[in-house]
């Protein structure tokens, strides 16, 4: 998980100058390690209805804070790539490649 340039950035402990069985432990970061899916779904009846969830996952949860202020949230900013631009793309690849026979992964 990558959280520079989010509100979690701040508090994540410093292995540097903690041990690792200290973090682990005592973290008040746990209930993210520790945090199911299935809790996220719970909280968006979006994200439990939408057919990306599977690989969205409702995104990034320190963006999902960040930008509402819960770890359970949906994070916006995925649900913008998924379900906006990526999605798109990826029905443009796929309909080029009917268009051209096939999906021929040795063809450059
Ligand atoms: S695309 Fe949006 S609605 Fe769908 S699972 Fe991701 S965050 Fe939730």
């Amino acid at each position: 998980m990558g959280y520079t340039g989010t509100y979690l950035h701040d508090q994540m402990p410093n292995l540097l100058e903690h041990e690792l069985s200290e973090v682990w432990s005592a973290s008040s970061l746990r209930s993210l390690v520790d945090m199911k899916k299935s809790q996220v779904l719970t909280h968006n009846s979006e994200c439990s209805e939408c057919d990306m969830f599977t690989i969205c996952g409702a995104g990034c949860r320190a963006y999902a804070l960040t930008e509402s202020g819960s770890l359970l949230a949906k994070d916006p900013f995925a649900c913008e790539v998924w379900k906006g631009c990526y999605r798109k793309q990826f029905d443009d690849i796929v309909a080029g490649c009917h268009q051209k026979g096939g999906i021929d992964p040795c063809k450059k």
